[in-house]
This record gives structure tokens, C-alpha cells and sequence, in this order.
């Protein structure tokens, strides 16, 4: 049984309970699941830029989607937040707790390849369209599925930043969910856990009692209009991971085993029912 897990951005108390959440559920899971931990990082990118003095900017696509700008000193306050910061302190939590965490980013033994749009067309305050050439996000097109089998063969549980590599060798800031989503239909995972600060979908984002409890694949379109934002790509990231297989995806703040009870939103492939034999 294998399972891909995606925390959220931020370092700090509500990652800390995530890790702890994971730790008791390992403890109790049976000895043959296979997990993978995806990390974000983008709160920690945006409070180690205004420490730096950099500022944090915002790309709009003529479809409505932001994404952050990330021009090469973003790219590198990305990385020291993801991988030199994020990640170390997960594995170090972890490890703490007696769960053998091997932490790495997308870099590394090329675990994650992606491709860097080389222009980008975004809108500018005033509407009208330009193009952007130096950022440094990447669209991910590979991962090295060998290597984490290696490693979860060995025993390990991979924690993974979501840092890819270029064809031409360049660090790539990529999508936390995307990775996740992306890892887990490589992996043939049956089911993608996204702990986010919200309890899961919520037809008013403002208010936590309108939490969409389940979404079949074929309502997907229709039951997330309400999404904006991170969990716009939340969603994207879903049905992607159920286009590749995934069976059940599942959005929420609450411990883990509850949200895999479905406590948050459940995103699921159409179960087939299949009639009972019948004696003749
Ligand atoms: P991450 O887990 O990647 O760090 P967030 O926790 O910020 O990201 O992602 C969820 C965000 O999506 C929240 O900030 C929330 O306000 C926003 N959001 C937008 N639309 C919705 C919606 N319909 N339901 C729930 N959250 C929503």
C-alpha cells in the first residue's frame, strides 16, 4: 500500500502537528505501507524575501491563474527555504520520532525533471499581456521512480522538496501539489493526502460549515468552481493524480488517519459497482 502525503507551505506549529499526526499513524499502520512526504515552502519564501529585502511579486496568466514570480534571487530564497530550511527540520522532527526520514529535493539523483518555460505571458496591472523571460518556474516532466523505490526498498521514508532539475541543469521552483500529485501516479499510489490550513473545499471560503465532503470524478468541473487560489491547484493537482490512476484524494487540516476517514474533502475515482453473482 503506498500513500503520498503533501504539507502545506508553512514551517512551524501546524507542520509540527502534521509530523506528529504522521508519527502515530506510522506507528500504528501496518509495517507494509510505503510513504512518501511531499513538502511546500511558499510562507517561508515569502518571510525570508521581506528579511532579505526582496521583494515578492505575483504572475497573472490571461486564463486568471497567479503563480509567484521567481526571478533568480527568488530562486535562490526559494531554495534556501525548501531545501535548506524546510526540509531539514522535517527530516529532523521525524527522525526525532523514530521514523527513519531521508530528506532531498528534486535535484537530487534527478528525482524530479521539469522544463523551464522560457516565456511566459502575463498580464500587467493595467491588463494588457507581456511576456516574462527570466523565471524560473518549471512544468514537471519526469520522476526518477526507480530512485524512490530504492529508497523506500531501503526502508526509508523519502521527504521531498519541491525543487526540480532542468534539462539544462537549472534549479526549478515546481508546484508542492503537483509534485505530490505527480510522484503519486508514478508510484501507483491508491491514495494522495493534502494537508492545507483549511479543513478542505469549501463552497464559501470564508466559512468552514460549507465543507464539500465528497467529489466524484465526473463532478469535479462542477463542485469546485468555488476554488481560488492555492486551492485552485489543489484541485488541478487532483485531477491530474486521477487521471494517472490515483483512486482517492483528500484535501483537510485534521489528523491524518481522520482525514483519511474522510473528516476533509474526498476526491474520488468513480467506484465501479459490480453486480452480485447470481446462482442459476
Ligand atoms: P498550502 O497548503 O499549499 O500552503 P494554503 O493552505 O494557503 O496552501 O491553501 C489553501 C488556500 O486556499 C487557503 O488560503 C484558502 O483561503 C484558499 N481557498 C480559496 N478558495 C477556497 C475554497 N473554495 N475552499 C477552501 N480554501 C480556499
Amino acid at each position: 500500500m503506498t500513500l503520498v502525503i503533501k504539507i502545506g507551505g508553512a514551517a512551524g506549529v501546524a507542520t509540527a502537528r502534521a509530523l506528529d499526526d504522521l508519527s502515530r499513524y506510522l506507528s500504528a499502520a501496518d509495517a507494509d505501507r510505503r510513504v512518501v512526504l511531499v513538502h511546500g515552502g511558499s510562507d517561508l519564501t515569502n518571510a525570508l524575501s521581506a528579511r532579505l529585502g526582496h521583494e515578492v511579486r505575483t504572475l497573472t496568466s490571461p486564463g486568471g491563474m497567479t503563480s509567484r514570480y521567481t526571478d533568480h534571487e527568488t530562486l535562490r530564497i526559494y531554495a534556501m527555504a525548501v531545501a535548506g530550511q524546510i526540509n531539514t527540520e522535517v527530516v529532523a522532527h521525524l527522525q526525532d520520532r523514530g521514523i527513519d526520514a531521508l530528506g532531498l529535493a528534486g535535484v537530487d539523483g534527478r528525482l524530479l525533471l521539469a522544463r523551464r518555460k522560457a516565456a511566459i505571458r502575463a498580464l500587467t496591472p493595467d491588463g494588457r499581456v507581456r511576456i516574462v523571460r527570466d523565471d524560473y518556474t518549471g512544468q514537471l516532466e519526469q520522476v526518477n521512480v526507480r530512485l524512490l523505490h530504492t529508497l523506500l526498498d531501503a526502508g526509508y521514508l523519502p521527504v521531498i522538496a519541491p525543487l526540480a532539475l532542468s534539462r539544462e541543469g537549472e534549479r526549478l521552483n515546481v508546484d508542492g501539489d503537483r509534485v505530490a500529485a505527480t510522484i503519486a501516479m508514478a508510484l501507483g499510489a491508491q491514495e494522495l493526502v493534502i494537508v492545507t490550513s483549511v479543513p478542505g473545499l469549501l463552497r464559501d471560503p470564508g466559512d468552514p460549515s460549507t465543507l464539500v465532503q465528497r467529489i466524484e470524478a465526473a463532478q469535479l468541473d462542477d463542485s469546485t468552481a468555488c476554488a481560488q487560489g492555492r486551492m485552485r491547484t489543489k484541485i488541478l493537482a487532483a485531477r491530474q493524480a486521477l487521471a494517472g490512476g490515483v483512486q482517492r484524494i483528500h484535501i483537510g487540516n485534521a489528523p491524518l488517519s481522520e482525514i483519511l476517514n474522510g473528516s476533509g474533502t474526498t476526491i474520488e475515482a468513480l467506484a465501479v459497482s459490480l453486480a452480485p453473482d447470481r446462482e442459476e
